[in-house]
């Protein structure tokens, strides 16, 4: 580690994510005398790109190797397993150690969908469900319902796709990736046999890539059926998207497909919304969903016909967006879900919240693949490298006195090092499984293998 001293200055990033690791790149790429500490709540990096890519998806993990770059050598501090805000170190302790806080936290509130039954046992939002399948450490106990041949996962978007490929998928596909133990276990025994996919408007209006929806047709071990009233046969306009024209044309090929022998099907169900989840039994599980069937108007407009069908589930997951969580402290904007800025600065009020940065889903929303997220970073580093010589310098700047400070609140950080205690651990684990690696789920697992200790997030000897 470099020298440091109290004449540089200092940014937080809270948030080891794409965006956060993006924006922790280009601050050390600008050349200014900036200490950075990337900060996480979990006690290991890369956010989404572990906890929300599919685990099937390896190709799009390899860009670990671009994020982990501030770490290699170590021109930025990791602080893992240290929550900032509440419930753990104040948000306003951490600002008397910098001249400026990114706040790269995304989006982890799942969006509702407002009908009755939706808070029934078995209907979840994607981002419990997902996080369940990735091995994060808040849903290891969800332990979902698969023993009902029929799932219905809701929206038209990408992480729907990675709901149902998954769903869809043998368990000795799932065995080459890197779920956890338990995770492979409930696939081993699901009785899932058909996914329900429900698009609430037409084929030509999907928001998924097309080579994600390629993948659902090259599932090796389940059919594709499209569901779409005739509206294909009939003939839809091609968008002028060219993404949307290919989406259509595969779209269209599969309208010709029939079910085979293979033993799942993933239904692509277009036009229907969702009006209630049904329930049953005395833990009030779900037991159906059922949906309205809609049209599409001479003017193009979807509506509703009041026509209703009840489709046999025993899963429902809603994927249909994620809201960030309010930061306390800082303005939040609820109808977006995201928080007020110009640019990457915090806005209250239309002013500038002196130090106070955002960057990824937090500022934009839930949109974007990964590479997004490098941009976006990118100006709000621009916006912080503006402001710095400006802002007001903290009153504890040097690295030790934010250790201190954690330790004195009961943490002890897992730093790049203990991490990559963990990370080696996952990698021999994937080794007993002829996978990359497994991942370790349990937040006492995931310190003892990176402190050697079991004990919550972590509070330091004596
Ligand atoms: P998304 O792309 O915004 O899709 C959300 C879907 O939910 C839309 O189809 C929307 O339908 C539907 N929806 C919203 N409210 C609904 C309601 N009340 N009832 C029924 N349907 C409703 O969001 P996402 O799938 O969560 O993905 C988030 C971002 O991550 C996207 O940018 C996505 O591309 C990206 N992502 C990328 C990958 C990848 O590259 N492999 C994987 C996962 C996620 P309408 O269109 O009718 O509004």
């Amino acid at each position: 580690m470099e020298q440091r001293s109290s004449d540089r200055y200092r940014v937080a990033v809270i948030g080891a994510g794409p965006s956060g690791l993006y924006a922790a790149a280009a601050l050390l790429a600008s050349g200014e005398p900036i200490d950075v500490d990337v900060i996480d709540r979990l006690p290991a990096p890369y956010g989404l790109v572990r906890y929300g890519v599919a685990p099937d998806h390896v190709k799009m993990k390899s860009v670990i190797r671009v994020l982990r770059k501030p770490f290699e050598p170590a021109h930025v501090e990791f602080l893992g397993g240290v929550p900032i805000g509440e419930g753990g170190f104040p948000l306003d302790a951490l600002r008397e150690h910098v001249h400026a806080v990114v706040h790269a936290t995304g989006s982890s509130v799942d969006r509702a969908l407002g009908v009755p039954g939706e808070d029934l046992a078995g209907s979840l939002g994607s981002g419990a469900f997902v996080s369940w399948y990735c091995g994060h450490p808040d849903h290891v106990d969800l332990d979902p319902p698969l023993d009902h041949p029929g799932v219905a996962v809701v929206g038209a978007g990408n992480v729907a796709l990675d709901v149902a490929r998954v769903l869809a998928r043998t368990a000795d596909e799932m065995a080459e990736t890197d779920v956890p133990g338990p995770v492979l276990d409930a696939l081993r025994s699901s009785a899932v046999r058909d996914v329900h996919v429900l698009v609430r408007r037409g084929p030509q209006h999907v928001r998924f890539t097309p080579a994600e929806l390629r993948q659902i047709g090259d599932l090796a071990h389940a059919d594709v059926l499209v569901h779409d009233d005739g509206l294909l046969a009939a003939g839809v306009d091609a968008p002028e998207d060219r993404r949307q024209r290919q989406n259509l044309d595969m779209l269209t090929e599969w309208t010709a497909n029939a079910a085979t022998r293979a033993p799942r099907r993933v239904h692509l169900r277009f036009l229907r919304t969702p009006v209630e989840v049904l329930g049953t039994g005395t833990g009030g599980r779900v037991s159906g969903i059922v949906v309205e069937r809609n049209a599409i108007d001479a003017d193009g407009r979807v509506r509703g016909t009041g026509e209703t069908e009840v489709l046999d589930v025993g899963l429902v997951v809603r994927a249909i967006g994620y809201a960030a969580e309010p930061i306390p402290g800082l303005p939040f904007d609820a109808a977006t879900g995201t928080v007020p800025n110009a640019a990457g600065r915090v806005v209250r009020d239309g002013t500038p919240v002196p130090g106070a940065y955002v960057t990824g889903w937090i500022k934009r929303g839930p949109t974007g693949v990964i590479g997004t997220n490098k941009g976006d970073a990118q100006e709000t580093v621009q916006a912080v490298l503006e402001d710095l010589p400006g802002l007001p310098a903290p009153a504890r700047p040097e690295p030790a006195a934010l250790r201190a400070a954690l330790a004195e609140h009961g943490v002890r950080p897992v730093d790049w090092t203990a991490w990559l205690r963990l990370d080696a651990e996952e990698v021999r684990r994937g080794g007993l499984r002829g996978a990359e690696r497994v991942k370790v789920a349990r937040m006492a697992e995931m310190l003892e293998s990176a402190l050697g200790s079991p004990v919550g997030g972590a509070p330091t000897p004596g």
